[in-house]
Order: C-alpha cells, then structure tokens, then sequence
C-alpha cells in the first residue's frame, strides 16, 4: 500500500497532467473557431474539415485521457491506487511516473498485449 506522501505525489502529478490536457483542449477549441471566421474559399473549407476531424480525433483521445486521470484520481482519494486490478499486486514505482493512469502492472499488461495481439484486435 502507498504512503500519503507518495499519493500526495501522484496526485500532483495527475492534477499537472490533467492541467496540461485542458490547457490544449481550449487551444484547439479556439484555433478551430478563429479559423473558420476567415475562410471564404471551399476548397480551404474542405482542409479545414479534414484539420478539424483531425483535431476531433485529437481531442477524443484527450477526453479518454482525461476520463482516466480522474478515475486515477478517485483511486488515489480510495488509496486504491498503484494496484493491479488484475491480480493486486502493487505496481512499480517508475511504471507509474512513466504512465501514471496505468492500472494494469507490467506483467498484466504485457499478458493483455499478448491476448489482444492472439485476437487480432
Ligand atoms: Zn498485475
């Protein structure tokens, strides 16, 4: 089980991830309406839908991404944290700073990334 100070650790380190991630999120929520307003030609409109399904997808990824830090952070307020859901074993140290929303240690991830590689998925 993780120390306090060690949770107090991770939860800065998520709330700073987290910071980051809305900070692009508003950036490309900008950028996406002050480009429209001067874009008179179609075929610029058609690049401009190409970026913004680009960016949608961007963004996609950075709301799951930001759904996970949250969970992580209700892990770290449940002192779940830093545990294997697959088997409950505490997951390494530097795994978690390398990938703090990780919720699967190495081994389980690594027996995952087999099972989806025997699947096809
Ligand atoms: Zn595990």
């Amino acid at each position: 089980m993780m120390n306090e100070k060690k949770l107090n650790y991770f939860r800065d380190l998520l709330h700073q991830r987290l910071d980051e991630l809305l900070g692009e999120v508003n950036k490309t929520v900008s950028g996406m309406t002050s480009r429209e307003d001067n874009l008179p030609d179609p075929s610029d409109r058609a690049t401009l839908e190409v970026d913004r399904n680009f960016e949608l997808r961007i963004r996609d990824r950075e709301r799951k991404l930001i759904g996970k830090i949250k969970e992580a952070l209700e892990r770290i307020d449940h002192k779940t944290y830093g545990i294997c859901e697959v088997c409950g074993e505490e997951i390494g140290e530097a795994r978690l700073k390398a990938r703090p929303v990780t919720t699967l240690c190495i081994d389980c991830k690594k027996k995952q990334e087999m099972d989806e590689k025997v699947k096809g998925l």
